[in-house]
């Protein structure tokens, strides 16, 4: 892949949406105490995005304590934080272009759980160049989180951002594996350790609140035809939060349109019962002597 135009439109706009991200995630990271809403603090970050510029990628992620992903508040949803651990998952993007981050707030007091995934992301991100292995940077964020007494998640890993496609090739794992393709000069990935004292994979269970468009085809009901189109030109075919759409009516709509697979949701991902998860995640730009964080 020679020649590539890292001054070009895409990446320009993958870097305007990774410093909106940047900037709204810290701010966000700052509100969360105990006491504060789950609420408040999405709905800031989504607020912020929009002020800067940009659009959420996806509904703005507050995974607690076992929860992994996809969590996040429901349109009359009063939560506070408590002595949580917080996986703070954000994504943005400019026109389509997209970058993805996250961070882990401790208010359980266990910041060497934080710790782990955060160490595990610096040295994946220290080897991140043309032509690395992805399975050699799951074998590093494996050893770094095993390093510390703890496990990786398996079955979540990191991955490519394509345009309104917050999840492409290639797939990064969180474990080292003999089969991963290489990076290549220009790629957009996104890299997310998690570690956890639990056993290393999720599961689907509880609420569902993150929902998107995967194919339109005809329902009955004028309401849920028009959800359809709202919903193509708002979010194409990123994720969005229920809340968004709102109550009445357009929960029902909603509702309708999944039993109609024309949507799908996106349940929380979740550890075993108490174990607590953490997060650390930055969107990168693939260079030939190493990578361009666009999410620091
Ligand atoms: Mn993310
Ligand atoms: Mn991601």
């Amino acid at each position: 892949m020679e020649g590539v135009d890292f001054k070009s439109e895409k990446y320009e706009k993958h870097r305007a949406a990774g410093k909106i991200l940047s900037e709204t995630l810290s701010e966000a990271e700052g509100m969360i105490e105990v006491g504060t809403t789950h609420l408040e603090v999405a709905e800031f970050a989504e607020n912020k995005i929009r002020e800067m510029g940009g659009e959420p990628a996806f509904p703005v992620n507050i995974s607690i304590n076992e929860e992994a992903s996809h969590s996040t508040p429901s349109i009359n949803e009063k939560t506070k934080f408590g002595e949580d651990m917080i996986c703070l998952d954000i994504g943005v993007h400019v026109e389509g272009w997209i970058a993805d981050a996250a961070k882990t707030v401790d208010l359980s007091g266990n910041p060497e759980l934080v710790e782990a995934s955060e160490v595990a992301l610096e040295a994946a991100l220290d080897i991140v160049q043309a032509g690395v292995n992805v399975g050699k940077i799951g074998e590093v964020i494996e050893s770094k989180i095993g390093d510390r007494g703890y496990n990786t998640i398996l079955n979540l890993s990191g991955h490519g951002v394509g345009r309104y496609d917050a999840h492409v090739g290639p797939n990064i794992p969180n474990c080292a594996i003999r089969t991963g393709v290489e990076l290549e000069l220009g790629d957009v990935v996104a890299i997310e350790p998690f570690a956890t004292l639990g056993g290393g994979k999720v599961t689907e269970g509880g609420k569902e609140e993150i929902f998107s468009l995967i194919q339109k085809k005809s329902v009955r009901g004028k309401k849920s035809r028009e959800l359809i189109d709202t919903i193509e030109n708002k979010y194409n075919t990123l994720p969005f939060a229920a809340r968004w759409i709102g109550e009445g009516q357009g929960k029902i709509s909603l509702q309708r349109l999944k039993m109609a697979r024309i949507i799908r949701g996106y349940p929380v991902l979740r550890e075993q019962k108490g174990k607590l998860v953490s997060q650390a995640e930055h969107t990168v730009i693939v260079m030939e002597d190493g990578c361009e964080i666009i999410t620091r």
